[in-house]
């Protein structure tokens, strides 16, 4: 049994929360640990985990055919998790059948909690935490933390919804683990009010939540508090479940109104540095989880070099512990990009960046093109436009007939007649980007509805 103690460095110096691994992430060395616990893993798919075993015989293949981390990475299709609507649908919605088709009766005998997506698109997705995954969670979520710089003295608001899959509760239980921190458990469901209420009057000194929310806070502050959100004074932001800390506007507005540090995390176990040109988020966890990249359509898989772009796979490399990934190659469905070379801030481990969703992506004269890319080009070009704009299909996705046609919004108290100047610099930058040709048209401010959750960038004409 896992000793209860506080886990972490002492010395509020050290560069890493575990010495012993986290310099040899993304080396040789690394990769043979990988293979030894891989093999280790594919058998306990195979022999404990009714579903991955069908996988496997659909492939035609068995742990021995195996024999290396490439042979792996050409053996088996991806799962993703719209897949395991099939199985509730198999057992009729019966909950308990279905988890020990998935996740095997050894680790349903060890289940310590559920909690599940919101399911916006269906069923939500459960995802089951184990006892064995326990100490694993501390340690990886240690790592995170360390890096976020979550030394001794650490007050940490938590501000996700408690409910959240992963960003809720099990995040409590695993970063209150860390020695000298104290997790806020507030959460997002109190409201503004309340949150900043109880951050001040905690002290918190760090946050954890969604950049919307951050930015949000900066607006209710001086209401609520009498106050600039900077004098809370807390000196880290540690944002997910949106794209935050790597869209340089919102970090530069975060940054300089809380005074903080703003850091990306998840999406995978990792989290970004804190260098002033973002860099991707590091991958701390070689040792616990393979990761791989395919491509989306083919799922053939693509080296790991830099630039490399895919669709993320992940694979426990001890699944009895499995955290979050309890199958062999599970995608999430977000394309990366990976940097493999060394970090100018110095830390270990390659960078992943999100760049989309893998069912987002277009296929322009044979360019894989994703509605994020182009939207982070149109947000370069705010105030002369105002960043609202929509892709225009004609045919069903991904295949779209050039050029790619997209409504954009001119800026507010701009003139129609700089348009053709604007559309010339807008349409290089595209090209240089994303490397597309796009067709533009150009619409008054507010024309396009506002949504006030996910902005929908399709607009589908071919329904
Ligand atoms: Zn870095």
């Amino acid at each position: 049994m896992e000793p209860l103690g506080p886990l972490g460095p002492s010395s509020t110096d050290a560069l890493y929360f575990n010495p012993d691994v986290e310099p040899f992430l993304n080396t040789a060395p690394m990769r043979d640990v990988q293979w030894e616990k891989l093999r280790h893993a594919i058998r306990f798919a195979y022999e404990k985990v009714p579903y991955d075993r069908e996988r496997m015989d659909a492939a035609g293949v068995t742990p021995d055919d195996i024999r290396s981390l490439a042979d792996f990475g050409s053996s088996l299709p991806p799962v993703r998790q719209a897949d395991f609507r099939a199985v509730f649908e198999r057992f009729d919605l019966d909950m308990d059948r279905s988890f020990l088709h998935l996740f095997g009766r050894e680790r349903m005998d060890d289940i310590h909690f559920i909690s599940t997506t919101s399911g916006t698109t269906g069923i939500p997705t459960p995802y089951p935490f184990f006892h064995k995954t326990f100490p694993l969670a501390a340690e990886l979520f240690g790592r995170v933390g360390w890096r976020a710089g979550f030394v001794p003295g650490t007050k940490l608001a938590l501000l996700f919804g408690l409910s959240m899959h992963v960003a809720g509760i099990p995040q409590v239980f695993w970063f209150s683990r860390l020695r000298g921190v104290t997790v806020l458990n507030i959460g997002a469901e109190v409201g503004t009010e309340r949150i900043l209420k109880a951050m001040k009057l905690f002290g918190a000194n760090a946050m954890t939540c969604t950049p919307s929310l951050a930015t949000y806070l900066i607006e209710k502050c001086p209401e609520v508090l009498g106050h600039p959100v900077g004098d809370l004074r807390v000196k880290v932001l540690l944002l997910g479940a949106e794209p935050g800390a790597g869209i340089p506007e919102v970090r530069a507005r975060l940054e300089e109104a809380y005074g903080a540090t703003v850091l990306d995390v998840g999406a995978g176990y990792g989290v970004s540095c804190a260098h002033p040109v973002y860099q991707g988020m590091h991958w701390i966890a070689d040792d616990h989880c393979l990761y791989e990249l395919v491509d989306p359509v083919t799922y053939e898989p693509v080296p790991l070099e830099d630039g490399a772009r895919g669709l993320a796979c992940f694979t426990a490399l001890a699944p009895e512990a499995g955290l979050f990934y309890h199958h062999l190659r599970i995608s999430m469905n977000d394309i990366h990009e990976v940097t493999t070379s060394p970090c100018p801030c110095g830390r270990s481990g390659f960078r992943y960046r999100i760049v989309g969703r893998g069912d987002d992506m277009l296929k322009v004269k044979g360019v894989s093109v994703y509605p994020a890319s182009v939207q982070g080009v149109i947000n370069g070009f705010v105030p002369r436009v105002t960043g609202a704009f929509r892709i225009v299909l004609t045919e069903r996705p991904p295949l779209v007939t050039p050029p790619l046609k997209l409504k954009v919004e001119w800026g507010e108290g701009r003139s129609e007649a700089d348009l053709p100047a604007l559309e010339t610099e807008l349409v290089a930058k595209m090209r240089a980007a994303c490397e597309i040709n796009p067709a533009i048209t150009w619409l008054p401010p507010l024309s396009l509805e506002r949504a006030t959750k996910k902005t929908q960038l399709i607009e589908k004409q071919y329904e």
